[in-house]
Parts: C-alpha cells; sequence; structure tokens
C-alpha cells in the first residue's frame, strides 16, 4: 500500500538540509520552528482530566507524530514514550543517516546529495520512511512515533496516503522560555557534552501557570572547557523560531482540523513534564505498572 501512495506522490522539491556533522536526530534538520507560545495563551487544559479516551493500550493504536520546535526536547519525550508503549521512535533525521552508512538503494543517491550540500528531498524522506515502515509492520511492530516529521503541509499530505496517523502531539514551550534555555546551551569542548547552564523559574501570575527548568550542570572536570555554540545567539534563535513557526502553522492546522491534535503546554522540565503528559495521554498506569515492574 505504501508503494502505490509513494507512486502518487511527490515530485516535490527539496525541503530538508542535510548535515553529515550532526549527530542528534533533531538537529539534521536546518530548516525551522516555532512557537505560537505566546504568554496569554496557556490554558493548562491538561491538568484536570486526560485528553484521551481511556481505553486499554491493547485496543489502542500508536500511530503518533512528536511535533515541537527545536530545543522544546522533542526527541526525549518521544523516545521515553516509545519505549513505555514499546513502538519504535522514529526520526527521519536517523533514516537518512543509516541509508548513507548502507548499501542501500538510495544511498549513493545521497551519498552525492549530501556531498554536494544539497537538500534531500520529500520524495527520498518519504520513501525511506515508507520503507522503515513497512519493515516495521512484517516484524510486527504494532506502531511507531514519528519525530520531526511532517514538517510541511505538503508532506503531511505525502504522509497521509502513506500510513494513517491517529494522534499528533504538538509539544509547546513558551518563547521566552525557550529562547532562554537555548541561551544557555553549552558544550564541553573536551567531550562534546552538553550541558544547559540556563535556571527557569518563573512564577505563575495573572492565570498564567509558571515554568520551573532546572539547569544541566557540567561535572567540574567539564565546566572550565564548557563553550557556547556560535549559532545560539539571540537573533538567530528568534529567527529559527519564526521559520519553524511560518512553516510548521499550516501542519498543525492540517492535523487540527481532522481532529488529531494534542497541543501540550510544557510545564518545565522533564521531572515537571513528563507525568503531566503522561496524564494527558492517558498513560499513568502504564508507567506506575513498567515502574513497579523495573
Ligand atoms: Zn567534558
Amino acid at each position: 500500500m505504501a508503494a502505490i501512495a509513494l507512486n502518487r506522490l511527490v515530485r516535490a522539491k527539496a525541503s530538508f538540509y542535510f548535515s553529515p556533522i550532526s549527530s542528534s536526530s533533531s538537529s539534521i534538520f536546518r530548516t525551522s520552528f516555532s512557537s505560537e507560545t505566546d504568554p496569554t495563551h496557556t490554558t493548562p487544559s491538561y491538568e484536570n482530566k486526560p485528553l484521551l479516551p481511556r481505553r486499554d493500550l491493547k485496543d489502542r493504536n500508536v500511530q503518533w507524530i512528536f511535533l515541537g520546535s527545536p530545543g522544546v526536547g522533542k526527541g526525549t519525550y518521544a523516545s521515553r514514550l516509545s519505549k513505555l508503549l514499546d513502538v519504535p521512535h522514529i526520526a527521519t533525521g536517523d533514516l537518512v543517516r543509516e541509508e548513507l552508512s548502507s548499501s542501500g538503494p538510495l544511498s549513493q543517491q545521497l551519498k552525492e546529495i549530501v556531498n554536494q550540500g544539497k537538500l534531500v528531498s520529500d520524495e527520498i524522506i518519504i520513501s525511506l520512511l515508507s520503507k522503515r515502515l513497512e519493515a516495521g509492520d512484517a516484524k510486527g511492530e504494532s506502531g511507531f512515533i514519528l519525530d520531526g516529521f511532517p514538517r510541511t503541509i505538503k508532506q503531511a499530505e505525502i504522509l497521509e496516503g502513506v500510513t494513517d496517523i491517529d494522534l499528533v502531539v504538538n509539544l509547546k514551550l513558551r518563547e521566552d522560555v525557550l529562547v532562554e534555555k537555548c541561551l544557555g546551551r553549552r558544550v564541553c569542548s573536551e567531550c562534546n557534552k552538553n550541558f544547559n547552564v540556563a535556571c527557569i523559574n518563573i512564577e505563575a501570575k495573572n492565570g498564567i501557570p509558571g515554568v520551573y527548568m532546572a539547569p544541566l550542570l557540567p561535572p567540574a572536570g567539564c565546566a572550565s572547557k564548557l563553550i557556547t555554540r556560535s549559532d545560539d545567539t539571540e537573533e538567530v534563535i528568534k529567527e529559527r523560531l519564526r521559520i519553524y513557526n511560518d512553516m510548521c502553522h499550516p501542519v498543525e492546522e492540517f492535523y487540527s482540523s481532522r481532529g488529531k491534535m494534542l497541543e501540550f503546554d510544557l510545564p518545565g522540565g522533564i521531572p515537571e513534564s513528563w507525568p503531566k503528559l503522561l496524564h494527558a495521554l492517558n498513560l499513568d498506569e502504564q508507567e506506575e505498572r513498567r515502574v513497579a515492574a523495573a
């Protein structure tokens, strides 16, 4: 089915930049970001009741997409949920990297694209994704969590012809917090580990919930060797956000209009956000069982 769908897809122009240097799955794409995070808009509707109907997990499809601006930790949450739900976490950036390091049918073509610093087309990305989903289906995988795809309305339309999506989780973080957090990023020049020196502690005010995010401080050995990436300036970060917002807004509308969108305002870092996200997804019990079994 995926193969048929592919044929009627895309003669799309490329919209991905592939950076061979990148090692993190989400930073592979040079496009993007948004955060509609207007502080006045934050309504934590997930506080009180779960947003998904309570159904046994075995009766439930997990064919999910995670959206969110770079910097919100989308990959981390997607990865944690994929472990909890026992479905693969599929990042299209990883698929490109895997194909590059293989002798697969597209690897030669990809190498040329990358060597020329060109964009990887939607067609190639979707082809890799279809192949991955078919392989998963054949292995009996019960679903997937897609991370960082689709990024454009065109990709969303293409994906529609390839597989059914039953939920899109859109992780949101206030823009002021996102900027502060990005400005706090540091990397150790010796061991290349990532840290974050920003300590975010915004109190709730006028009905807008507070946000708390602890810093991720380096051990003593790294502390004197921290550097800031040259593109982590306020100007660049805000521009990235603007571009992502422009591009992703139609994707959000696409899924909203189909009733598949779950907007989730992150209340802080992982310790603050994870339990609330599980609650919104109606997965509290899953987590309790997992913890009890561990
Ligand atoms: Zn270090």
